[in-house]
């Protein structure tokens, strides 16, 4: 994976008065690579969107408190990585087609049906910082493949959370408990799909769970695009 630390700077003028021309200028002293391979002008290229579209699902499933269910389309490893840091980091809403395409064909091998599709939301903060939330934005996709309703307002985040890179597993339970709230009205009773981009340690999805579960959804599973290798 090639990474490019120039582009990752722009971030840091999202709320300057004129961050398209700040993107502009900086595109023109460092142009964008592919995070994948490198290749210059675009943060993701033609030729890694047909090799991500050839890459076959590895559906990986596993025991995650609080869930009836839980799968990944694939290892969080290689060009499925790299696709979910281009989505996500590098401005390439794009991908979430291609991404949300894997989620629903996993959800069509695993013969699984639900009520709705639930994204993990972000904080408002978090939303404002990057201007769209990924999961749902994946959600949005798989909701129009699969006719399964998205809901982006039964499940809020309403505590701001510190970024979970670097801490082990104990640390991220901490650093989300409690993170959640779940609208009792919608989700009574229902069953549930929560939609992520990547599982590393599972602690994330396990508050979303705890939440859902105290409003009483009937209940929860959880699919992400990569899992991180345990
Ligand atoms: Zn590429």
């Amino acid at each position: 994976m090639v990474s490019n630390p120039a582009r990752q700077k722009t971030g840091l003028f999202a709320s300057s008065p004129l961050p398209q021309l700040t993107t502009l200028v900086m595109d023109l002293v460092f142009p964008p690579t592919c995070v994948h391979c490198g290749r210059v002008d675009v943060p993701w290229c033609a030729v890694c969107s047909a090799e991500l579209d050839m890459l076959p699902l590895d559906i990986h499933l596993a025991d995650l408190a609080g869930f009836t269910a839980s799968a990944a389309t694939g290892l969080h490893e290689g060009i499925l990585q790299s696709a979910v840091q281009a989505f996500k980091y590098y401005q390439a809403p794009a991908l979430a087609l291609p991404l949300g395409r894997r989620l629903s064909a996993s959800i069509a091998a695993q013969h699984w049906t639900f009520d709705m599709l639930i994204p993990v939301p972000l904080h408002p903060k978090r939303l404002a910082e990057r201007g769209y939330n990924q999961s749902q934005k994946l959600c949005e996709v798989v909701a129009d493949m699969t006719k399964i309703p998205c809901i982006t307002n039964a499940l809020m985040r309403h505590r701001d959370t510190p970024h979970q890179v670097g801490l082990d597993r104990q640390q991220r339970l901490e650093n989300v408990a409690d993170a959640f709230t779940a609208d009792t009205q919608q989700i009574a009773d229902k069953t549930l799909l929560i939609i992520d981009d990547v599982r590393t340690t599972g602690a994330t999805l396990s508050a979303c769970a705890a939440a859902a579960l105290a409003a009483g959804a009937r209940s929860i599973t959880a699919l992400t695009v990569g899992v991180a290798r345990g």
